[in-house]
C-alpha cells in the first residue's frame, strides 16, 4: 500500500519528490492535478513524463470516494451521497443548493463516538477517522458528478470533527489554500458537540469559520440524558469556553438546538436558555428534531417552537429555525450514518 498523497501539503509534497530524486516544481503540477482537477489516477497526469508517473504509482495511491449511492430529494434537489472509501467503509454527504450557492455537508469520521441520543451517525458505532484526502474527496467527486462549484461547507456529516482535530485542521489548510479549491474561510461552519478541549484549540487558531456548537439542552439534567458528552464537559465549561471563543476571535457561535417535543422546548428550557446566553455574541439555530428509525423522539409543534423563540427573543438573543431539507432521503441533520441502512 502506497502513502496516502492527496493529504501531504504542498510543501510536504515537495519534500517527497526531492527525497524521490525528482524537481520540487514538479509538485505543483501534480498538487493541482489532485486538487484543482480532482484528478483520481496517476494516468490522468499526461502532463508529467510516464516514468515519473510509474515512480509516482510505486510510492503512492490517491484515495478517493467512490459513489456507492446517490439519491436525489424531489422536493428540494438535495442530493446525498453513499460514499465508499478505500478500505470499504461508508460515509455520507449532503449536497444543498441555496440562492448563494452549493453547499457541501462532509463527513469527518466513519462513525462517530459521541453516542447523542437523538443522532444515527453513533448508531452503528465508530470505525475511523478520515484522513485530509478522505474529506476533500467527498468535495471533489462531488463537484464532478453534479458538474458544480461548491462554494460553502458544513462540518456537518457523520462524526465529530474535534474528535479528528490534526486532520480536520489540515483539510481546512488544503481546502482554503489557493493552491486548491481556494474556499474562503468564511464560507465554512465547523460543528461541534461541546468538545471543549478541541474549543480550546481551536480557539488559539483565530480562523475565520463559523463555528457551530450543538448545545440541543439548557441545563446538565437534560442535556447528560441526550448526549453523553455532557458528563465530561458540562453544559457552565461549554458555555465559558464559547465565550472565550467569541472574545478571542470575534466571531459569532451559533448555538443549535433540535426540538424535541417534551424534552428540551418548555418555556422553562427557553428562560433557562435566554438567560445563559443572554450577552454572549451568538445565534440560536433551531431544528426541529428530524426523525431516525431506531428513535422515538417527536419534533415540536410550530406553535411550541414560536413560544420558545418569542421567549429567547425577550432575552435579545438572535434566533432562527433551520429549514429542512433533504427530507424524503434522510439527508437532514442527525439522519447520516456509515451504513446502507438509511433509505
Ligand atoms: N458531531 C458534530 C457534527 C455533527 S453536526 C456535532 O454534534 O455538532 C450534525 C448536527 O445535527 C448537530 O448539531 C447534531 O446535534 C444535529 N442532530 C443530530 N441528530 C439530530 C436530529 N435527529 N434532528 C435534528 N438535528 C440533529
Amino acid at each position: 500500500m502506497g502513502k496516502d498523497i492527496k493529504s501531504l501539503s504542498l510543501t510536504e509534497l515537495k519534500d517527497e519528490l526531492v527525497s524521490l530524486g525528482e524537481k520540487s516544481f514538479k509538485a505543483a503540477q501534480i498538487y493541482a492535478w489532485l486538487h484543482k482537477r480532482g484528478a483520481e489516477s496517476f494516468d490522468e497526469m499526461t502532463d508529467l513524463s510516464k516514468d515519473l508517473r510509474e515512480k509516482l504509482k510505486n510510492n503512492y495511491d490517491i484515495y478517493t470516494c467512490s459513489i456507492e449511492k446517490k439519491l436525489v430529494s424531489v422536493y428540494d434537489s438535495t442530493v446525498k451521497y453513499l460514499f465508499r472509501l478505500h478500505d470499504g467503509e461508508l460515509i455520507e454527504s449532503v449536497i444543498m443548493k441555496y440562492k448563494y450557492g452549493y453547499t457541501i455537508c462532509v463527513s469527518s469520521q466513519v462513525g462517530c463516538k459521541m453516542g447523542c441520543t437523538f443522532c444515527a451517525s453513533g448508531i452503528a458505532g465508530f470505525i475511523r477517522n478520515l484522513a485530509p484526502s478522505e474529506i476533500l474527496s467527498q468535495i471533489y467527486i462531488a463537484q464532478k458528478d453534479l458538474n458544480i462549484r461548491i462554494s460553502h461547507i458544513v462540518m456537518m456529516g457523520v462524526g465529530e470533527p474535534l474528535d479528528n482535530f490534526d486532520n480536520v485542521m489540515k483539510f481546512l489548510d488544503m481546502i482554503t489554500n489557493s493552491d486548491g479549491l481556494n474556499i474562503g474561510m468564511r464560507n465554512i461552519s465547523l460543528s461541534t458537540c461541546g468538545v471543549v478541549s478541541g474549543i480550546e484549540k481551536l480557539l488559539e487558531r483565530k480562523l475565520q469559520l463559523t463555528l457551530s456548537v450543538s448545545l440541543h439542552a439548557p441545563n446538565d439534567d437534560i442535556r447528560s440524558r441526550t448526549m453523553p458528552v455532557n458528563n465530561r464537559w458540562n453544559v457552565d465549561t461549554l458555555l465559558s469556553v464559547c465565550r472565550k471563543y467569541t472574545q478571542v476571535t470575534s466571531r459569532r457561535i451559533s448555538f443549535e438546538y433540535a426540538m424535541i417535543s417534551g424534552v428540551n422546548d418548555s418555556d422553562e428550557c427557553a428562560h433557562e436558555l435566554g438567560r445563559k446566553l443572554k450577552g454572549m455574541l451568538c445565534h440560536v439555530n433551531l431544528i426541529p428534531v428530524n426523525s431516525v428509525k431506531e428513535r422515538s423522539y417527536k419534533k415540536s409543534s410550530d406553535n411550541r417552537i414560536n413560544e420558545f423563540i418569542k421567549i429567547l427573543e425577550k432575552y435579545r438573543i438572535n434566533v432562527t429555525v433551520r429549514r429542512t431539507l433533504g427530507s424524503d432521503i434522510n439527508a437532514s441533520c442527525g439522519q447520516l450514518r456509515r451504513g446502507e441502512n438509511n433509505t
